[in-house]
């Protein structure tokens, strides 16, 4: 570890040390998802029921009980940091609770929130003192950015040959054909001119666009042609991968950017936050995926093995920056969408899909779990009748339609499944419409599953 990052490392730990001391912790918690994981949703739920849970309405049990039932009150404190946009949980909140109730507008960047956690504190005679606070600082971020990670130890010629071989093939070239179309045309030396660079950059966005929206897939790089965060759509960004033949100046421009790029999104991302993360959520949409059929689904495999390995197996991160998350929870969202029965299953299948990763978080010292939840459940356990046979299904109300319907969502295979599951038949699961949030909301929002994960990721903080 490089003496600056080791030197960082001692003065957060003597800070968190004094601040224990005078009863002020700060416990830094990241969430990130792949795009539609479920961020904006389960930001909004930890808010809404924390904040009940204060009020004292049992909505998170799990974690009420893992802190020996001592919060006393929760409230939103002004974020530390000014310079990052605000998650602002009134306007989501303020969607779930109109008439009829709608999903929060999602967050495409960097946001951050503040909570405020007053426990109570006692002498070991059962003598009380002063109330401790713990300040939860909740950083929301494209999970798109985490696979810029692995880009750090990639040169720009080795990324453009792995990048166009995948680009190559399957649903990926439906996707890029007039991308493809732009690079066969481009001749060998073409000019470092900046308008063909836009061209390119504009072509190959709409690529990675089209590769996510329409075919499901999310190992896509780099994050910010995906997300372009608060600083939106910088010059910066005008690169695309090139071909080995590529010779002329605007190969040479396009390396530039790309090292540039990288240099940008470490100085201004991962180095003042990603560094200091104490814990972190990855959450993933393992049954959105599965219902996109095979290659999406490997595609989302391949994508959270490549986050995962950077996320908790700190070899890369502290090699990088000199420090990691010591708790990483891997969730899988929308558990709502399947019946009690098959969600086990639903966490075992992520488990899976994140193994490998797991060796090493438990190598570098970061404990993992794999849960699966919804953050807001929408459905309630039934029975579909298909063809005279009985099948365990939810039912919910449709978001579109407004009215109920139960739905069988097919089986969920405990592990990666074999290729026969593929023949069956999938659909697209039906958007649910949440439940109708009480506009006092001193109840909280149903879930499934929220405590259980904040109890392991927080309960000793509190
Ligand atoms: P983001 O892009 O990761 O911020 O995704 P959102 O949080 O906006 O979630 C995307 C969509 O997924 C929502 O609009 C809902 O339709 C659906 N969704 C998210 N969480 C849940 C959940 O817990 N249950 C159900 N049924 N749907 C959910």
């Amino acid at each position: 570890m490089d003496p600056l990052s080791l030197l960082r490392g001692v003065l957060d730990t003597a800070e968190d040390a004094a601040r224990a001391l005078i009863g002020r912790e700060r416990l830094r918690l990241a969430v990130t998802g792949l795009s539609r994981a479920g961020k904006t949703v389960f930001l909004t739920s930890l808010v809404a029921n924390l904040i009940a849970a204060g009020r004292g309405a049992r909505t998170l049990p799990a974690l009420s009980d893992a802190a020996g039932g001592r919060i006393r009150r929760v409230f939103v404190v002004p974020a530390d940091t000014e310079t990052v946009p605000r998650f602002d949980p009134e306007a989501h909140l303020a969607a779930l609770a109109a008439d009829p109730p709608r999903w929060p507008e999602r967050t495409e960047d960097f946001s951050t929130l503040s909570i405020a956690v007053d426990v109570e504190r006692r002498t070991s005679l059962g003598g009380i003192l002063p109330e401790r606070r713990v300040t939860l600082d909740l950083i929301d971020y494209p999970g798109e950015w985490l696979l810029d990670l692995p880009l750090l130890g990639t040169g720009f010629a080795e990324w453009s040959a792995a990048t166009l071989a995948r680009l190559r093939r399957g649903r990926r070239a439906e996707a890029a054909a007039a991308f493809l179309d732009f690079l066969d045309a481009l001749p060998p030396d073409a000019p470092a001119e900046d308008a063909l660079a836009k061209r390119g950059y504009g072509l190959y966005r709409d690529a990675l666009r089209a590769c996510r929206d329409t075919h499901g897939l999310r190992l896509l790089q780099p994050g910010r042609f995906l997300n372009p965060g608060p600083r939106g759509e910088a010059p910066l960004l005008w690169f695309f991968p090139l071909p080995e033949t590529a010779r002329g100046g605007l190969a040479a421009l396009c390396a530039r950017r790309y090292a540039a790029y990288l240099d940008d999104q470490r100085t201004t991302f991962l180095d003042p936050f990603f560094s200091r993360f104490h814990r972190q959520v990855v959450l993933v949409d393992v049954l959105g995926a599965l219902h996109a059929g095979q290659e999406a689904f490997e595609d989302t495999a391949d994508a959270l093995a490549a986050i995962a390995g950077v996320i908790s197996g700190a070899n890369l991160i502290e090699r990088l920056l000199g420090a990691a998350p010591t708790r990483v929870a891997f969730a899988a969202t929308k558990a709502d969408h399947v019946p009690t029965r098959a969600r086990d299953a639903l966490a075992a299948l992520l488990e899976h899909l994140a193994l490998g990763a797991r060796g090493r978080a438990e190598a570098s010292g970061a404990a993992t779990a794999f849960h699966a939840l919804a953050a807001i459940r929408c459905t309630e356990d039934a029975v579909a009748t298909l063809e005279g046979r009985a099948f365990p299904a939810v039912r919910g109300i449709l978001l579109n339609e407004g009215k109920g319907a139960t739905i069988y969502p097919g089986e969920v295979p405990m592990k990666p499944p074999e290729p026969a599951f593929w023949d069956a038949a999938f659909f697209q699961m039906p958007e649910f419409r949440p439940p109708r949030l009480d506009p006092a909301g001193g109840s909280g929002v149903p879930h499934l599953g929220m405590d259980g994960l904040l109890a392991w990721l927080l309960g000793d903080a509190l």
